[in-house]
């Protein structure tokens, strides 16, 4: 399968290397040169491309909870519906350089505009930092131990990518309207899934294998033969895609009983079916681990609302907190510090 020609600079770090003030500089000798590359080269393009995807996210925010179309009709402003020109269309200089008003009626523009527009280009340009981290700087080039790990660190960043999208578009969604639409949700799970069975075809040949009976290791001597850590119950493609599976369900599962425990002993709606999916949907871009600390995370933020808007007087017992808006938040949080977050709490036993 040609497993075996590890250790070789994959194209893209070859490209970079030609650069004048490479990752070599970046790691000691000319560091400020290679911080301005990276800048240019990931986080600058990311974060324009960013601000563009923000702009689209806007417009799904306005019509999904609607269940309008975001393709037709044209961007227009909801008030005196005059189509919006292009040159009124630029993520966040054109709502400065409106002042924030409708160019033909002087209605207002909300600030949520440039704000979707910003965190989405943010958070673009971070990933677009990660992923120069991880591709350049070292640590696949150190560790490239085997011939996808590139193909695995361009999925891990485009997942996170999407995955970021799609929960700033749910938390102001959830937010406004109350409503976390399938558009999204679903569409977020088979996405999230999707790029799991991808990652699976480029998983090295023993990556992630469960064994049985590991003790006994056996060997076969036929040509192309191999040692065996035992009988190989499920091989890494099949572990990862049936682990998310499960993950999927299980993440689900737990919003959906807690529901269902509110539902027999209150009477009514606790929880909407769209967090279930919000969470199955964490799960697939992310395992379950992870779904489990966005659930963690935004439980307990909507848990501090709530008793901020009782100590305030400005709710009652039967008041709605849009627990999606959290959940989203905690899938941020998820996305970004899940890794070294549970590795740390794994370090207590
Ligand atoms: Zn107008």
């Amino acid at each position: 399968m040609g497993r075996d020609v590890a250790l070789s600079a994959c194209d893209f770090c070859q490209i970079f290397d030609r650069l004048p003030g490479n990752a070599a500089a970046y790691r000691g000798r000319r560091p400020i040169l290679g911080m301005m590359l990276i800048l240019l080269a990931f986080e600058l393009p990311a974060f324009l491309f960013g601000l563009l995807m923000g702009s689209f996210l806007d417009v799904c925010i306005s019509r999904l909870p609607e269940h309008k179309s975001v393709v037709k009709p044209r961007s227009h402003c909801p008030r005196c519906l005059a189509p919006i020109r292009w040159y009124d269309n630029v993520p966040l200089v054109s709502w400065v350089l409106l002042a924030a008003k409708c160019r033909n009626c002087k209605a207002a523009i909300p600030w949520r505009y440039p704000a979707v527009e910003l965190a989405t280009g943010l958070w673009f340009a971070f990933v677009a930092w990660l992923l120069a981290l991880r591709l350049d700087v070292g640590l696949v080039r150190r560790y490239h131990s085997y011939p996808g790990q590139e193909t695995a660190v361009w999925l891990g960043a485009a997942a996170i990518l999407i995955l970021g999208f799609l929960l700033i578009g749910l938390l102001v969604m959830d937010w406004q309207t109350h409503t976390l639409p399938d558009a999204f949700t679903l569409t977020g799970i088979a996405i999230g899934f999707f790029i799991v069975c991808v990652q699976a075809i480029f998983l090295p040949s023993g990556a992630y294998d469960i064994h049985l009976n590991p003790q006994n290791q056996m060997r076969l001597s036929s040509p192309g033969s191999f040692a065996s850590q035992g009988d190989v119950f499920l091989t890494g493609p099949e572990h990862l895609v049936f682990g998310r599976l499960l993950a999927i369900c299980a993440a689900a599962a737990i919003p959906w009983l807690i529901r269902a425990l509110y539902k027999a002993m209150r009477r009514r709606e606790g929880l909407g079916l769209g967090d279930v999916k919000l969470m199955a949907m964490i799960a697939a871009f992310l395992g379950f681990a992870p779904a489990m600390l966005a659930f963690f995370v935004g439980v307990m933020l909507a848990a501090v609302y709530g008793i901020m808007l009782l100590a305030g007087r400005r709710a009652t017992n039967s008041s709605q907190i849009p627990l999606g808006t959290f959940l989203c938040i905690g899938g941020l949080v998820a996305a970004l510090f899940a890794e070294p977050m549970i590795a740390w709490y794994r370090g207590f036993f």
